[in-house]
């Protein structure tokens, strides 16, 4: 029973004979609501990442929600979301745990992410704390950990308060009905909804009052009357960011019952996804008085009987007087200032208001005179010429015809012209099953046909959304909303008389209006394009200028206003502009369109089917609105298409500075400024630091995952036991911002002490010379020679004393020789150099090979003659090599 969301209301027309309905409840009926029981104790804060815990640089995300639910808990939370997702085309996707605690893996890492760059969801709704708690302890280090490096919102949309993982203690239960109010910061978050807005959860809610726990970083947004949240957004300490609600939530069901479930979801969406999301949202309301000109039914309310075909026609003054009270309402009534009257109407009332037995002009003082004084007042729609029955007997396709086009006939006779021919509403919805019907209708122009909601035929296949006629699929069927404003009632008299006739119960006009208001409201705040049905009774001047349709309205909008900021209007929209609005839904929901979303906005979407993809909180292209202080782009995307939205350009940090290095014992302490500004000197700060080294490689090497040394948010880094090495290190900064770009890397090489430029032997008389230039000599003490007759032979010291540098801590290094002339003819010898630096240690070099022949200058060199042979010192080599004479420094080696 609680879930029956609507009756079927009486279909309101004149030929449609009086039905048995169902009844409407007399109010919702309480339903159960899951019990929350406190999550298992606590399942752990954020665990390690594997190797070095990194931040995610650049970072771009599908624009997709994901929603992990358990199937059978809390269904109404979830079809609550389900639905607000569904009403704005917000893509989701759906991961199902079973109660109780889940195995590691249900959700992993590479569910969420691609483990470089690029997230798969965007904002993480959970539909209660079981879920939450069930979760295994990797899964929610998992999850946690994505949105942390992703600053990926979460909401959890029905939650038992508990300080660890939403940072709220549990006050008790409230008593229901509950009052709650928006704090100031409840106030950002749905900035739609009137600031002193009193939210009341009803009876049929359950839930829980909270405090935050003492020291956490909580904003409460809802709370009661002496300050016990309900909604907040609770802030671990880690960049996350988790909205936590203690209210359950059902969806559908008739407002004001969990009113909060039709109003909150919209904020709840916009925070998570940082107000821009695929999809969109309008109010929408526009009423239909049927049968405008024609004579109909009326309900007797002395005798209980209706007064068929001759009982009620406008008068002129009715029209006048509907002028006068719709002016009023756009310019006295919040968010009304778009109202809008669509009028169907039948051509052949017009006839007694003619001369000539309906033949010639128009009498004045009459009802048509007076619709044709006032037309542009309003939009007009073809509701057949004579309100023919289409089904019994059913219409040939002449008679179809001559339906349609003589109205249409009649409309350009009366100079209607806010009117169009490519919509029609039939007598009693007859005829959508005629295939004359249609044949006629589409010849005649007509693409739009309106259709009764209340019919489960008729109803939106989904939200806002059309159905194709089955016999010509160009025709779309545009349900409408019936409501129990009955077609035969023309005064609040009537109208109470014939509800409480038909259900048998004894309202007051009073709660007859609230009661078939709250339904509107529903569809309403659901944000439903759908027109709404009224019958030309509705428009009846009972008295002071009031009228039934009249009082629906303001008691509608007034329903409205007390929840809705001013700045959020309803819209009212011809039907064909409807019925444009679903083709345009139906096509979007079709394009499979994906997004994906960069630091700044930046967006690019992929369409499977073309569609003009509606994206809020955007303004890009030609069509762009503003509704409710929001923009909504509309973008035009062919089949296979891709469209690149520029966001804001990317803050990327400038290049570190001050990059410098000294030794302590093995370890090798590199530092560098803090970065202050981004590449275009503004003010940016460093998120972190990274260092990457490789050893005796390119020092141009490419920083990558695989040399990545350490990330640290401090101004140093310690490379341990570096220093017997040739190390090359980069150290970049990542900005931070949500860009989180990594700055071009800053470079120090540190080859080792000494940077050889050369190392050659060459023989001379009755010896070999060694010659060794180097380009530094950073810390460097001085050399050691060695000698051994084979390469891995033992190794005798040349040098008796160490060959002090010449040039110690030069940046340019000098020329240096040797002369060795304890060499015998015929041997062949393998040379070191060594250098020895301040610290202590020494670096060898070599070895050289060298055949000394007997009496001459024929050499034969061994394969490593010259050293060193690695790429890094080719470049120096070159233009380098010095001869003997000009050596400074030369020592001997006698025998
Ligand atoms: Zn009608």
């Amino acid at each position: 029973m609680f879930l029956t969301a609507l009756s079927t209301p009486v279909s309101a027309d004149r030929n449609v004979p009086p039905v048995t309905p169902v009844p409407l409840p007399s109010e919702n009926v309480p339903h159960p609501a899951p019990h929350l029981q406190p999550p298992p104790p606590n399942v752990q804060g954020l665990t390690g990442g594997i190797g070095i815990n990194t931040i995610v640089t650049d970072p771009v995300i599908d624009m997709k929600v994901l929603v992990i639910r358990s199937p059978g808990h809390a269904d109404g939370v979830y079809a609550t979301i389900q639905a607000a997702l569904d009403i704005l085309g917000t893509p989701y996707g759906v991961i199902d745990i079973s109660a109780g605690s889940q195995p590691s893996g249900t959700i992993q890492a590479s569910d969420l992410w691609d483990g470089v760059n690029h997230g798969y969801y965007y904002a993480i709704f959970v539909t209660t704390s079981n879920v939450w708690a069930w979760l295994h302890a990797n899964d929610k280090a998992a999850i946690e950990a994505y949105e942390r490096d992703f600053d990926v919102r979460h909401v959890t949309w029905y939650t038992y308060p508990n300080p660890t993982d939403y940072g709220l203690n549990s006050v008790g239960s409230p008593t229901f009905p509950l009052d709650t109010f928006l704090t100031t910061g409840g106030q950002e978050v749905f900035s739609y909804l009137r600031t002193d807005i009193t939210l009341t959860m009803s009876f049929d809610v359950w839930g829980y009052l909270a405090q935050p726990a003492t020291g956490a970083d909580v904003t409460s947004l809802l709370e009661d009357d002496i300050g016990n949240t309900v909604l907040a957004i609770f802030r671990p300490g880690d960049g996350r960011e988790h909205m936590v609600f203690t209210m359950s939530s059902f969806y559908p069901v008739i407002p004001p019952s969990n009113i909060h479930a039709r109003v909150l979801p919209y904020g709840m969406i916009n925070w998570a996804t940082r107000g821009v999301f695929l999809g969109e949202r309008h109010a929408y309301f526009v009423p239909q008085p049927d049968d405008i000109l024609a004579w109909g039914d009326r309900w007797d309310a002395v005798n209980h009987v209706y007064i068929m075909d001759t009982g009620y026609r406008l008068a002129p003054h009715d029209l006048d007087n509907v002028v006068t009270w719709m002016n009023t309402l756009r310019t006295s009534v919040p968010n009304a200032a778009g109202f809008m009257m669509e009028m169907p109407f039948n051509g052949d009332g017009s006839e007694q208001d003619r001369e000539d037995d309906g033949t010639g002009p128009v009498i004045s003082g009459t009802l048509t005179a007076k619709a044709m004084d006032l037309e542009a007042e309003f939009t007009w729609l073809n509701h057949t010429y004579t309100h023919l029955d289409f089904d019994h007997p059913p219409a040939n396709y002449n008679e179809c015809r001559y339906e349609i086009d003589q109205n249409n006939q009649t409309a350009a006779f009366l100079g209607f012209t806010d009117y169009t021919t490519a919509t029609l509403l039939t007598g009693a919805y007859s005829g959508l099953t005629n295939t004359h019907l249609i044949s006629a209708a589409y010849d005649l122009g007509v693409r739009y046909l309106l259709a009764n909601e209340s019919d489960l035929r008729y109803k939106n296949p989904s939200p806002n959304t059309g159905i194709p006629h089955p016999l010509n699929p160009e025709i779309l069927q545009v349900p409408r909303y019936a409501n129990n404003i009955f077609y035969a009632a023309t005064t609040p008299a009537e109208e109470t008389d014939l509800y409480n006739h038909i259900y048998s119960t004894s309202y007051t006009y009073t709660t007859i209006l609230d009661i078939t208001t709250n339904q509107s409201l529903g569809f309403l705040l659901d944000f439903s394009v759908d027109p709404t049905m009224f019958h030309m009774n509705n428009i009846n001047d009972y008295g002071g200028g009031q009228t039934l349709l009249g009082d629906f309205t303001e008691s509608l909008y007034g329903k409205y206003n007390a929840l809705y900021n001013t700045d959020v209007p309803i819209i009212s929209l011809r039907t064909q502009d409807i019925g444009q609005k679903m083709w345009d839904r139906m096509a979007y929901n079709n394009s499979d369109v994906s997004g994906i979303i960069a630091c700044g906005n930046q967006i690019t979407l992929n369409t499977t089917n073309a569609a003009a993809i509606p994206l809020t909180g955007i303004s890009y292209g030609g069509n762009v609105e503003n509704y409710a202080g929001q923009n909504i782009s509309y973008i035009p995307m062919g089949s296979s298409d891709t469209v690149s939205i520029p966001g804001a350009a990317p803050k990327t940090p400038a290049q570190i500075t001050g990059l410098s290095a000294t030794r302590d014992g093995d370890d090798r302490v590199l530092s560098w400024d803090a970065t202050t500004q981004d590449t275009g000197g503004a003010p940016l700060t460093a998120l972190t630091y990274r260092v990457y080294g490789i050893e005796n490689g390119n020092p141009y090497f490419e920083p990558a995952a695989g040399n990545l040394l350490a990330e640290t948010t401090g101004l140093a880094f310690t490379h341990t036991n570096a220093i017997n090495a040739a190390w090359a290190y980069a150290v970049t900064a990542i900005g931070d911002n949500c860009w989180k770009r990594e700055s071009e890397p800053a470079r120090h090489d540190y080859p080792n002490v000494v940077t050889l430029a050369s190392f050659t032997a060459s023989p001379a008389e009755g010896a070999v010379i060694l010659e060794w230039k180097t380009a530094t000599e950073t810390d460097n003490l001085g050399f050691n020679l060695y000698r051994a007759e084979s390469s891995t032979g033992p190794r005798t010291q040349l040098n008796e004393s160490l060959l002090p540098s010449q040039s110690p801590g030069s940046m340019l290094g000098a020329p240096y020789g040797f002369r060795d002339e304890t060499v015998t003819e015929g041997v062949t010898y393998y040379y070191w150099l060594e250098d020895v630096d301040l610290y202590g240690e020494s670096t060898s070099h070599g070895p050289l090979g060298i055949k000394f022949a007997p009496g001459s200058s024929v050499i034969a060199f061994s394969s490593s003659q010259t050293w060193p042979t690695s790429e890094r010192n080719l470049l120096s080599i070159v233009g380098l090599l010095v001869s003997l004479a000009a050596a400074t420094w030369v020592w001997r080696k006698r025998g």
